[in-house]
């Protein structure tokens, strides 16, 4: 038998929830963000079970040429655009569309002539302050691309840095009208929602929107749930009971003896841990299911196993099922006691674990 974690990616949970943002955001076109490895889910299936969407958003160049050569023809979007000139070849090579953001940027396009073809998005800075042109350095940026024989087609696009916290709303409504200033009455396409945005302001999604997280099935809001905007989680880790102990009263679990039994109890240990990406600094308590039922851990993850209650689960063997988070267990639910947000657990999958794609 091998190490028993695996991961499932269920694609059609993927195409399930893309049908979910075109029910939010129907006058739109969906650039599906598939940075990161698509959020952990593997790049490829991630893509094939998105092929519908419109576009698709990454920042990693050899992925997106991956993309390009698999056969996509939608625009491809990066969303750091190039870093050197030998950068701005391949993506005219490609044809990927480019996040204009920095200066440095239009002094390496300053070389391009009229036989190279570039689609941009000019990034805006309305308050996020991590990329973007200044509003004020806007107009100059815009004059500059129009000129240049190379750009091809110019889209508008900010990003906001409170879209997922309802009580900071006035943060998005500065955000908004900011970039609605700077772009009124423009011909230029128009982006600006990530999912938070999609489902809380329907007045952001303008001609392209840009969501991530919210087709992995997990939720950006704080205080609703995936279940309740209707999403589907795609990734679920799964795993089994590889040793069961039976504690005495006083006796100490793991690693610095982190959790300490008031009692006599059986736990069980299994194999997962922080180098497979389950959070290290999972609090005693974070929720786990065995046989289907809910448990915790206990004491900190060690990097290739933890430990769980079995106290109220007798059913429990050698060998009995266990999800760490996805299907029954919503991933956000394990992000928020280990003080992190779903996006960093997705992500931080690690390659040691074999993926298994499911098409339900
Ligand atoms: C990652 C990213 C998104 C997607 O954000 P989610 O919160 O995952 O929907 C959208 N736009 C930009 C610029 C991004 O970097």
């Amino acid at each position: 038998m091998s190490r028993p974690i695996h991961v499932l990616i269920d694609l059609s949970a993927l195409e399930h929830n893309l049908s979910v943002v075109r029910r939010y955001a129907p006058h739109s076109r969906i650039m599906a963000v598939i940075k990161a490895n698509a959020y952990g889910h593997g790049l490829l299936h991630a893509a094939r079970a998105l092929k519908r969407a419109d576009g698709f958003a990454l920042l990693e160049l050899d992925a997106a040429i991956c993309l390009r050569k698999s056969g996509y023809g939608q625009p491809i979007l990066l969303l750091e655009g190039f870093f050197s000139t030998t950068e701005l070849a391949l993506c005219i090579q490609y044809s990927l569309s480019v996040v204009i953001h920095h200066k440095e940027q239009l002094m390496m396009m300053s070389a391009l002539d009229r036989l190279n073809k570039l689609d941009v998005f000019i990034k805006i800075n309305t308050g996020m302050n991590r990329l973007g042109f200044a509003p004020e350095e806007f107009p100059f940026v815009l004059q500059l691309l129009e000129s240049n024989p190379a750009v091809n087609q110019i889209s508008l696009m900010t990003h906001f840095a409170n879209a997922d916290n309802f009580a900071e709303n006035s943060s998005v409504s500065r955000q908004i009208e900011c970039f609605n200033t700077l772009t009124k009455g423009m011909k230029h396409l128009r982006s600006l929602a990530n999912s938070a945005a999609i489902m809380q302001y329907p007045a952001t999604h303008a001609d392209w929107v840009r969501p991530g997280i919210m087709l992995y099935g997990a939720s950006p809001f704080p205080d609703r749930t995936a279940i309740d905007l209707g999403l589907h989680p795609v990734m679920t880790v799964s795993s089994k009971l590889i040793a069961i102990q039976n504690l005495k009263a006083g006796s100490r679990v793991g690693y610095g003896g982190q959790f300490k039994a008031t009692h006599a109890m059986r736990i069980g240990i299994v194999a997962g841990g922080y180098a497979d990406g389950y959070p290290r600094h999972a609090l005693t308590g974070t929720p786990v299911l065995v046989n289907g039922q809910r448990t915790h851990t206990l004491g900190f993850a060690s990097m290739d196993m933890l430990a769980v209650d079995l106290s109220h689960i007798e059913s429990a063997v050698l060998g009995s099922p266990v999800i760490l988070w996805g299907k029954g267990l919503p991933v956000d639910e394990v992000a928020s006691t280990a003080g992190t947000i779903s996006y960093e657990l997705l992500c931080a999958m690690a390659p040691r674990v074999e993926a298994i794609i499911q098409n339900t």
